[in-house]
């Protein structure tokens, strides 16, 4: 997915078009509580194109020079990521010091560049544009992100930039595995492990995006893609110094896998940062493995494996569904546990179940428990139905959706992992009106 930048300095209306632009799609995220939700990266569709977003804006760095440093940053970011830039400016404030340190950094890279000029009041008076000429970006597009307009301008101009550029695509039969993880978790190794293995033929590389390194393998029988994102990532040197930001990578990594092996440090335990990158994987619907390697190094006795379970399941309480392996990858010690469980989790993030068995699951599951009454109403469900895989989505039809709590719905999601389990996949549980 082609990548969009928005960059400029603190307050010229950098967060007007980001929210304007995924404002529709946080939207229809499961409401579901234990998920990070990244408000610096997004994804969006224009005119039919649909691409990722990156709001630079959470690069902010104190002190006397920081302003400067902070865009300084943000422009790097956005060179090293972006097809395209959009650069914002802001009227009142005319052409700033650092606005020209920017455009300078900007204009040496060739990247095409949006230059958005906000706050104009009157868009049809050019004199509050006119000095934006000078930073060398052709028409400058003039809007008012108070008022909401001139903003579908900008994104026209912006998406008209986008590169003609298709996706690796694979068919649908092809395993997509992602490996995530901080730094040094392990992950390059890893990915040699499973590569090196006797039984793993490794085709031609088929390509490699600016976001990852795709290896075909196949194994047994059944193909794979690898998406490795570590080699990458090593590479921007922004990204030592942004945390915030070194989990871009692995997201649009998590975007085009199946399964996402969430690559943890069984020496060091579980830090915040592997939770953001999970609650991403979650969010987006895919299936999920919990791979605690480096289990050569830990000081094992019966209950270790158990012990960090918990700690897992403590940690990611909306993952629950997802199974946990622990490996190294440097002694290869227990590699062989990982493709079964990568080919089953694929399998149940895959499922169909049948309407009528379902339906007879939330019957009994009703009858057991009826739903609460809410101000003397009570929700009723007439029937559930199954509308799509890759995760497993269904639709429960009722009276009123307003009826459905949280703590019901929850209560008949476990009722449905009884019965089908769906291991390693989250579920979608969307509520419809039908009486
Ligand atoms: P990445 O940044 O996640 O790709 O991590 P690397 O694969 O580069 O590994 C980081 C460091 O951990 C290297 O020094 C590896 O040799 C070491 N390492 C990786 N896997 C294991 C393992 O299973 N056991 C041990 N003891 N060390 C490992």
């Amino acid at each position: 997915r082609p990548v969009i930048a928005i960059v400029g300095r603190p307050n010229v209306g950098k967060s007007t078009i980001f929210n304007r632009i995924i404002g529709d799609r946080l939207a229809i995220v499961e409401d579901k509580p234990g998920i990070t939700r990244d408000r610096i990266y997004g994804t969006g569709e224009w005119n039919g194109r649909s691409f990722s977003v990156i709001d630079t804006g959470g690069i902010e760095i104190d002190g006397e020079d920081g302003l400067l440093r902070s865009v300084r940053m943000q422009a790097e970011l956005a060179i090293e990521e972006a097809d395209v830039i959009i650069f914002m400016v802001d009227a009142k404030a005319g052409v700033t010091n650092a606005d020209e340190e920017v455009a300078q950094m900007l204009f040496r890279s060739q990247k095409p560049i949006v230059l958005g000029v906000n706050k104009v009041d009157n868009l049809g008076r050019m004199d509050d544009i006119y000095e934006f000429y000078s930073l060398g970006f052709g028409d400058p597009v003039p809007m008012s992100g108070a008022h909401g307009q001139g903003v579908g301008d900008l994104l026209d101009a912006a998406v008209n930039k986008l590169p003609v550029k298709e996706e690796q695509e694979y068919n649908d039969d092809i395993i997509k595995v992602a490996l995530i993880g901080r730094p040094n978790v392990g992950k390059s190794s890893l990915v040699n492990a499973i590569l090196g293995e006797e039984r793993v033929i490794v085709s031609n590389i088929a390509g490699t995006t600016r976001d990852a390194i795709d290896t075909p393998f196949e194994k047994d029988g059944q193909k794979y893609v690898l998406i490795d994102t570590a080699g990458m990532r090593k590479r921007g040197k922004v990204y030592e110094t942004t945390e915030k930001y070194s989990v871009m990578r692995a997201m649009q990594a998590i975007e085009r896998a199946d399964v996402v092996l969430v690559v943890i440090n069984g020496e060091e335990g579980i830090i915040e940062q592997d939770k953001h990158i999970a609650g991403y994987a979650h969010e987006n619907g895919k299936a999920a493995i919990f791979v605690v390697n480096k289990w050569d190094v830990v000081e094992k006795h019966d209950k270790t494996m158990q012990h960090f379970t918990n700690t897992i399941r403590d940690h990611f309480l909306f993952m629950t569904y997802a199974p946990v392996v622990f490996l190294s990858a440097l002694t290869k010690h227990r590699l062989t546990k990982l493709f079964p469980v990568i080919d089953r989790v694929a399998e149940q993030h895959a499922l169909r179940v049948p309407t009528n068995v379902l339906n007879d699951i939330i019957s009994d599951a009703v009858a057991i428990n009826p739903p609460p009454t809410d101000k003397g109403r009570r929700l009723r469900i007439n029937y559930v139905t199954q509308v799509a895989v890759k995760p497993p989505t269904l639709l429960i039809f009722v009276n009123d959706p307003e009826l459905m709590h949280f703590s019901y719905e929850r209560y008949l999601e476990n009722k449905i992992r009884a019965a089908f389990e769906f291991e390693g996949t989250p579920l979608r549980l969307f509520t419809r009106k039908k009486s």
